[in-house]
């Protein structure tokens, strides 16, 4: 049987933060228990097609899907667990949530209820910046939820943060990176701001976006704090304790088939790219035919076997690609390969492909490189 990885969307928000371009939305409070009803609906439909996969992962996201209540939440996960095959005792079972939409009860309803991993998105420990930057909760509310998730017995904490925020500092980020390793997660996501097309952000004339070199010196002291405080850096974005690297995200970057539940969600089934409605409207009807498929040629999978691979600071092995390909990476990407390894951005060592430290800050050069 095959692996799938499965991703639930709840598109609901408190607020819109200003650098969100994400499909979410607030003010649809009233909408929860039909989205919910549609959602477990989809679920069986989903189940029923895809009898023959192996669920490895769940993963909610959002929005902010924290936001209804717990019992929707775990409703929807025990639709997938009678529904799809897997071992869902052994499985990554993952939930985003925003630290001002939960509580000390509400993060025990959503342990005991079969979510083993949280995922809490803090971005800064500065008041201010998360102010500027739209979003509800403050610092204090972060390490309360923090602690309450942990006495809840969360055993797999993620945090994402962010920086090249509006008007943070290198020794704002050097702030943020102290605080996080004090408390100590398992897993820390670390994304650098892009600027999204027609954000309230993006809109902002007074905003001055970080320039690069400052962008890169405050990276190189985030990888470098966090590998001396013992964690490993395993994707470009990523960090984790040995063994907490997150298994839901290792199937985007390894190319598993992952299949997308709820408003808009994004598939990926036998080479197939799809995503449902992204039309709120139409979802709450039950309307979920595949839109904009696209069927990926051997071409799009040799690509992204590269650029998705290479994310991995473990790279991708010659040898998986002769697999799969039945053709050599040099006969795909010879002179692409020589072009970035003369340019110091790939190291090819015992048949394993990797990105250099150079390569990892030019990585969207470096990932141009595999798309004719
Ligand atoms: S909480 Fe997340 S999804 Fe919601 S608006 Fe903010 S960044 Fe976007």
């Amino acid at each position: 049987m095959k692996n799938l990885a499965i991703y639930v969307h709840i598109p609901f928000c408190l607020s819109k933060c200003v650098y969100c371009d994400f499909l979410s939305f607030s003010n649809k409070e009233s909408y929860f228990k039909q989205y919910f009803l549609i959602l477990e609906e989809e679920i069986k439909k989903k189940a029923e097609i895809l009898k023959d996969y192996n669920v490895s992962s769940v993963y909610f996201g959002g929005g902010t899907p924290t936001l209804p209540s717990a019992e929707f939440l775990i409703s929807a996960l025990n639709a997938i667990k009678c529904n799809f095959k897997g071992d869902f005792s052994l499985i990554e079972i993952t939930i985003e949530a925003n630290p001002e939409t939960v509580n000390r009860e509400k993060l025990s309803e959503l342990r005991n209820g079969g979510f083993n991993r949280i995922s809490f998105g803090a971005q800064t420990f500065s008041n201010k910046i998360l102010k500027k930057i739209g979003r509800i909760h403050t610092a204090e509310k972060f390490f309360s939820v923090f602690n309450d998730a942990r006495d809840s017995d969360f055993k797999n904490i993620n945090i994402d943060l962010m920086f090249a925020l509006p008007d943070q500092t290198i020794d704002n980020v050097a702030a943020d990176v102290t605080e996080i390793i004090k408390l100590n997660p398992e897993h820390i996501s670390y994304y650098g701001l892009t600027l999204a097309e027609n954000t309230p952000l993006a809109l902002d004339s007074s905003f001055i976006p970080t320039d690069d070199v400052t962008d890169r010196l405050m990276y190189d002291l985030i990888v470098s704090e966090l590998k001396e405080a013992g964690y490993i850096h395993y994707e470009i974005s990523n960090f984790s304790k040995t063994g907490f690297e997150s298994k839901h995200n290792c199937s985007y970057w390894n190319g598993t088939d992952y299949i997308g539940l709820g408003f808009g969600a994004h598939s990926l089934i036998c080479d197939e790219r799809f995503h449902n409605t992204e039309i709120f409207a139409e979802y709450l009807k039950g309307h979920n035919k595949k839109e904009n498929c696209i069927l990926l040629s051997e071409s799009d999978k040799q690509s992204e076997f590269f650029f998705l691979g290479l994310r991995k600071l473990s790279g991708v092995s010659e040898s998986d690609f002769l697999k799969k390909f039945k053709k050599s990476c040099d006969e795909i990407y010879g002179i692409q390969l020589q072009k970035l390894e003369k340019d110091n951005l790939i190291t090819r060592e015992n048949g394993i492909i990797k990105l250099t430290k150079l390569g990892i800050d030019l990585s969207n050069i470096v990932f141009r490189e595999f798309i004719f």
